[in-house]
């Protein structure tokens, strides 16, 4: 049995007055919620307010990147020592915002996932195919060479906390959603990939979150789904009652 994970991806909205403010709305209405994890990855600068709002509670805090060096002259770049020691616990890896707008590849997707395991960060890597790939019948291939690539000389010991979100990217922001048969048959297709990078019993633990425009009127039917363990939620988890309805499924 993995236990579902849902996790809030909030780009780059709010400000801290207004992570204060979701916080304080939010908690109430999943203090008692222990069936799931839950996650909020909001923006740099609204980590701190973040973290403070949610000690104590049941909600995790991440980070939305990260950069895999330890310090140094690298301007603008956050680095995991950095998000651990302000109360930070999981951390986005190769959104496809940051891989279509700031060139992250494959390669630095690799990179960021063996910083932030070093580091004791559980990572969310997401992976996904843009709708050209999918009308071309490629979606296997993509998935395929993006999980073999992000997971290239990890260790299966090392990347024990490892969660993969399936993120068509034609499906972020867009209103449009993958059933949960589409969903459910990328998922078998990571979950392969990461039982010949990882061994079976890897990947039988491992977690796959869905998403791409995930609302409080499609979690049940994709959370109901098997291989689905989780959501990733942009826009519908930047409002408290509707990320709580989410969350509640
Ligand atoms: C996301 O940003 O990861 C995402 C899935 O966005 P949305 O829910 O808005 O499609």
């Amino acid at each position: 049995m993995r236990n579902k994970l849902i996790a809030a991806n909030w780009k780059m909205y709010k400000t801290p007055d207004e992570a204060r403010d979701f916080f304080r709305d939010f908690l109430p209405l999943v203090k008692d919620h222990d069936r799931d994890e839950i996650v909020v990855c909001p923006n740099y600068l609204a980590i701190d307010v973040a973290v403070h709002a949610a000690k104590g509670s049941n909600v995790a805090i991440g980070a939305q990147n990260l950069f895999w060096e330890k310090e140094g002259a690298y301007t603008g770049e956050i680095c995991t020592s950095m998000l651990v020691a302000v109360g930070v616990t999981h951390v986005i890896i190769g959104h496809s915002e940051r891989r279509q707008y700031f060139g992250e590849t494959d390669d630095t997707v690799n990179l960021k996932l063996k910083s932030a395991l070093a580091a004791g960060l559980i990572p969310i890597v997401c992976v996904g195919e843009v709708l050209e790939e999918r009308e071309a019948g490629l979606t296997d291939d993509v998935l395929r060479r993006q999980c073999l690539r992000a997971f290239n000389k990890v260790s299966a010991k090392k990347a024990a906390s490892l969660v993969v979100a399936y993120e068509p990217v034609w499906a972020i922001g867009t209103g449009k959603t993958a059933t949960p048969q589409m969903a459910a048959d990328a998922h078998a297709i990571i979950r392969a990939e990461a039982a010949e990078s990882f061994g079976q019993e890897f990947a039988d633990k491992l977690r796959i979150l869905y998403g791409g425009s995930v609302k409080p009127e499609n979690a049940k039917s994709l959370m109901s789904e098997a291989e689905i363990d989780g959501a990733l939620v942009g826009g519908a988890s930047l409002d408290p009652k509707s990320f709580a309805a989410i969350v509640k499924y």
